[in-house]
């Protein structure tokens, strides 16, 4: 696999970096594609390793469709919450569909806390 994968210390973001041969890997100083930072963590390769938890929350984090997420339209964090969940595989319940409801349906999360009482400690809204 003559691609390999980078994070950059400085600006984070992925890299892909090409490289024409493993010995590449030794004498190519990769650069940060988007800052120029010369300063790469090497990434292990995500189709050899076996997705843990960890890894397919920080695969969302990096995900697309938080690139189009604007925090300050709510049916917009709604279609991101909704997408959040069915990648957890997980129903979050009556109280989280309820929410995600009322975003679509413009709320503003702050009047939906206020309204629903009943969203004790961390939930569904934390984060926003
Ligand atoms: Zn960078």
């Amino acid at each position: 696999m003559p691609l390999h994968e980078y994070r950059c210390l400085k600006c984070h973001r992925r890299v892909s970096i090409f490289l024409r041969s493993f010995s590449d890997i030794e004498t190519v100083k990769p650069r940060c594609t988007y800052c120029g930072h010369d300063q790469l963590e090497r990434l292990v390769s995500r189709v050899s390793v076996l997705k843990s938890e960890d890894a397919r929350l920080d695969a969302l984090a990096d995900d697309a469709a938080l690139a189009d997420l604007d925090e300050n339209d709510p049916s917009s964090i709604a279609r991101w919450r909704k997408g959040m969940s069915s990648e957890m595989g997980e129903d979050l319940g009556d109280e989280f569909h309820e929410v995600v409801d009322r975003l679509e349906a413009g709320q503003s999360p702050e009047d939906i806390e206020t309204s629903m009482p009943d969203l004790a400690g961390p939930g569904p809204l934390e984060g926003i």
